[in-house]
């Protein structure tokens, strides 16, 4: 189901960050945050399509300066409220958290940078965050280097008792930014990181979920067998998430976000809108000649039988970079 951006702002500066000309944007006119008719009226939109899940995210939602009131609204409604988030706050807002927590419907998905990418005050911050509130967080990590060491997140996972999960993202082009992604070429090496990490998180009871634009065809089938031997839960598909911005403007995803947003309340419901980005990007992709990040996806069995879409679809549209 779609996300819910409750700012753009944000109190990291990730290479990969998909929000950052959003944030450069933001002035005392439009200070990027959404406002509570707009939060009544998305949540509107989430009830009537019966999902009891919504997401939140931003920039760093927890910047939003009713964040806490906003959390406590959205569980009073009997949301699910998962929340995606850097998990550097203040005392005060992870007091706040603790307080409002439903430990059966608050999930915090907390994104992790490798060290060299770290601030020093954000290793402080999170380890505030998962002493306590470990129990309903599990990790995130972005893939924008083809070398990663991952074996942090094991650690950290087994110092502060994390629900034993890790969602891999890959960084994909945003097109229209500027941004730090992993190309198709390296896609080999990344899939032969993920394989040997999984075997650690075989070891540790740890489950990895790969978020989209994986392409099936880069793992061999030894790396297969080891991602299927520790149960990682794997996909390699493209689609629409569809995020919701604090404004109610919509789009596809982050990487196409500059292609045909549209507002939320020309829909009526979320299913409506869904339906519209899905035959958008496809008559798109399909006018550009697209079929995947290769050459050879085009006839591909594995494509065609549903299996892979591809790869990131945000490569259909590089020319208008
Ligand atoms: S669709 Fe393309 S990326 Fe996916 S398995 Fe086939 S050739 Fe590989």
């Amino acid at each position: 189901m779609p996300n819910l951006l409750l700012t753009y702002k944000c109190n990291r500066n990730c290479p990969y960050c998909f929000a950052q000309e959003r944030q450069n944007a933001l002035n005392p006119d439009d200070p990027g945050i959404i406002s509570w008719k707009n939060l009544v009226i998305a949540a509107n939109y989430f009830e009537e399509a019966k999902d009891p899940l919504i997401s939140v995210l931003g920039g760093e939602p927890t910047m939003h300066p009713e964040f806490i009131s906003i959390y406590r609204y959205l569980l009073a409604r009997k949301f699910t409220v998962k929340m995606f988030s850097n998990g550097m706050m203040s005392h005060e807002k992870i007091e706040g958290l603790l307080a409002a927590l439903v430990p059966d419907r608050s999930r915090f998905i907390i994104n992790v940078n490798q060290e060299r990418d770290r601030a020093g005050h954000e290793t402080k911050m999170q380890g505030q965050f998962f002493s306590e509130l470990g129990m309903a967080c599990s990790l995130s990590f972005n893939l924008f280097r083809p070398d990663p060491d991952m074996d942090f997140l094991l650690d950290i996972i087994g110092e502060y008792q994390l629900r034993p999960r890790i969602r891999l993202g890959l960084a994909h082009p945003i097109a229209g930014e500027p941004n730090e992604f992993i190309s198709p070429e390296q896609y080999g090496d990344i899939s032969e990181t993920i394989a040997q990490f999984s075997k650690r998180c075989d070891h540790q009871g740890v489950i990895l979920s790969l978020d989209c634009g994986f392409t099936l065809c880069d793992f061999t089938d030894a790396q297969l067998g080891m991602l299927l031997r520790s149960k990682a839960n794997l996909k390699f598909r493209c689609g629409p998430v569809i995020d919701i911005g604090p404004d109610l403007n919509t789009w596809a995803c982050f990487p196409l976000s500059k292609l045909r947003p549209q507002p939320l309340e020309a829909y009526p419901s979320l299913s409506a809108l869904r339906k519209f980005y899905a035959n958008f990007i496809v008559e798109e992709t399909r006018k550009r000649g697209f079929a995947g990040v290769y050459k050879k996806c085009e006839p591909c069995r594995y494509r065609k039988r549903g299996q892979c879409h591809g790869g990131c679809r945000s490569y259909a549209f590089e020319e208008k970079n």
